[in-house]
């Protein structure tokens, strides 16, 4: 139902649960992110839960997770009951994925990826899209992938039905890649790092500078630089508007 990203010089543990706290308007039956570990050597790390973003928080600063690379959502489920084992991020090898919206071919897709021996641990359309970026990052569904990014531009191709997407890996510990296709999704731009998230109220908290993304775009962001591709694959620019909303 709602995502949060980020990229930063800084911890974004607070940003993420921070932003999914004032995305809980909307509505959702359960909530979770991933990080980085800053360290560089405890990988990817995840924790979520059903019920409120509060104790989400809860489980993160027990389990003492941070990062300044991470995801966050909160679920309004669709395919799959609120369980704590279909809520989001969804895993694929130390790949992490948190997705709005609906894959209409993910019965298919998973029966391709079942084949190519991915195990599924949960009943959401979403885990497929993990998989599938990881299987087409290893060269197993089209070409080998040079990075993340030209990985999340494969899967895209494959999906069909409605998306937003922000995927990261600990191949590439220092992006986040994002993708849309008819689900919201609006990137912040800030001094000491970049953003993401499915509404403009979810960013406030560290810029008003936003740009927000086409349908069909794709786009890897680091701490100093957003690069963009259309629905082409061609390198594009969306133009970054001062919000006027006030946090
Ligand atoms: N279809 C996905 C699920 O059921 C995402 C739902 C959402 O947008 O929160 O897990």
């Amino acid at each position: 139902c709602g995502i949060v990203g980020a990229v930063s010089a800084k911890d974004s543990t607070p940003f993420l649960l921070e932003g999914l706290a004032t995305l809980e308007y909307r509505g959702y039956d359960s909530a979770g992110l991933a990080l980085l570990a800053s360290d560089g050597f405890s990988g990817l790390q995840r924790a979520r839960s059903k019920g409120r973003v509060a104790e989400l928080a809860a489980k993160v600063k027990q389990e003492g997770i941070n990062g300044r690379v991470g995801i966050a959502h909160t679920r309004w489920a669709t395919h799959g009951v609120p369980a704590e084992r279909n809520a989001h991020p969804h895993i694929s090898a130390g790949l992490a994925v948190v997705h709005n919206g609906i894959i209409e071919n993910y019965e298919a897709l998973r029966e391709q990826l079942q084949g190519l021996g991915y195990a599924f641990t949960s009943d959401t359309d979403t885990e497929t899209i993990a998989h599938l970026i990881q299987a087409c990052f290893k060269g197993q569904i089209g070409e080998p992938a040079e990075n993340l990014f030209s990985a999340v531009q494969c899967a895209v191709g494959h999906l069909k039905g409605a998306f937003a997407l922000a995927v990261i890996s600990e191949e590439e510990p220092e992006c986040v890649v994002v993708a849309r296709e008819g689900s919201p999704l609006m990137l912040g731009v800030a001094e000491d790092g970049h953003y993401a998230a499915s509404d403009a109220s979810a960013l406030l908290s560290v810029t008003k500078r936003m740009m927000y993304l086409e349908n069909g775009d794709i786009a890897r962001l680091t701490r100093d630089s957003i690069t963009l591709v259309d629905r082409l694959g061609q390198p594009a620019q969306r133009q970054v508007i001062t919000s006027s909303l006030s946090p």
